[in-house]
């Protein structure tokens, strides 16, 4: 019965087009884990709301999360696929996590410190707080694994602290959960320009979206930062020419990119030729999503369909959750 397999929740903000990042580190795990789990997938809309969207772009920008995430291979037969918002018991666990969460222990997160210096005129209290509503996200669940990109490392180890310091107090009712990736380690898929990585809302023009057509695939592929290439045998490989590699060890088959290792070893690699057989890659691996995500996102009944059926049932799971915490808590009177 799907009630006794192990819980998997996972969330994407609608921030913008999604991207090779978000399928690598997030969406092929997905696709896998619906086979065999009881898998959450979520629209994270509140966690955009820290940086202000537009409303209607907002609105848009969840639609199409859900459109590619089906395209992507989700099948929402399958899978539990909700927006956040959807499913306030999330906003209350969220605040009894945050009688639990430290200020101290929140400004020394990574992500929070990066987004302070970035945008020193908007550090609001939810940016400040973001673990504490991605644990609730999860552990309202009781989710086991959350597949994720290597960015969400650090959250993942708070959310796994908060779910304990509650069981500390109140009683043993979250496992703690982990970041899960199949058999591997978690993956960073890198920018263009060999700063960072891809994301939504930065680098845009060095990120690849599962929305871009051909030709800007080819052109931001060809833009790649590279160099006169290697003058020795075995020379140490840049690092952004590693991150040209582990693009195309994602997109190409291994016989190409063994070829082009060899290439590079013997320092008669030629990048443009590199590059060239990558963008072709990469067109033929985001096309079909492109295509099939410009399909769903146009079948807006469909899609409301999808979010109300996913609603409902991720309101029913996470109030069991939330009818065994408040009595833990101390908060049942009636
Ligand atoms: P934003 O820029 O708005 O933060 P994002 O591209 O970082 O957007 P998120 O919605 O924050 O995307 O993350 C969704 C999922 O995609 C997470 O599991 C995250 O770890 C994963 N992810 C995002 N970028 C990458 C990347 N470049 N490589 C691997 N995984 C990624
Ligand atoms: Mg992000």
């Amino acid at each position: 019965m799907a009630n006794e397999r192990e819980i998997v929740v996972s969330g994407i903000r609608p921030t913008g087009f999604l991207h090779l990042g978000n399928y690598f580190g997030a969406m092929r795990n997905y696709v896998r884990m619906q086979e065999a789990y009881d898998c959450y997938f979520f629209v994270a809309d509140w966690h955009s709301l820290t940086t202000h969207p537009d409303t209607k772009e907002l609105r848009e920008s969840v639609l199409r999360v859900v459109a590619e995430n089906i395209a992507a291979g989700l099948d929402p037969e399958k899978v539990c696929l909700y927006a956040q918002s959807a499913v306030p018991q999330i906003a209350e666990l969220y605040l009894y996590l945050n009688m639990l969460a430290y200020k101290g222990e929140l400004e020394k997160t990574t992500t929070f410190k990066d987004k302070v210096r970035q945008n020193p005129e908007n550090v609001n209290a939810g940016l400040l707080t973001y673990p504490v509503l991605m644990t609730a996200d999860i552990i309202v669940h009781k989710a086991l694994y959350v597949p994720v990109g290597k960015d969400q490392e650090q959250h993942l180890e708070m959310a796994r602290n908060f779910a304990h310091r509650f069981n500390h107090r109140y009683g043993d009712v979250f496992p703690e959960p982990t970041a899960f990736n199949f058999g591997a380690d978690l993956v960073k898929v890198p920018s263009l320009d060999g700063t960072g990585k891809m994301s939504k809302s930065e680098n845009q023009l060095s990120t690849l979206f599962l929305a871009d057509s051909d030709d800007l695939i080819r052109k931001k592929v060809m833009k790649a930062k590279t160099d006169a290439g290697p003058t020795e045998p075995n020379s140490v490989m840049p690092d952004y020419i590693q991150n040209l590699f582990q693009l195309a060890s994602l997109v190409s088959d291994e016989g190409t990119v063994q070829k082009f290792r060899d290439d590079f070893n013997n320092a008669s690699i030629r990048y443009g030729d590199m590059k060239k057989a990558l963008a072709e890659d990469m067109v033929r691996f985001i096309a079909p999503i492109r295509e099939k995500a410009e399909a769903i996102y146009a079948d807006r009944a469909f899609l409301k369909k999808v979010l109300d059926e996913g609603a409902e049932k991720a309101r029913d799971h996470a109030q069991q959750t939330i009818t065994e915490v408040r009595q833990l808590v101390g908060l049942n009177y009636l």
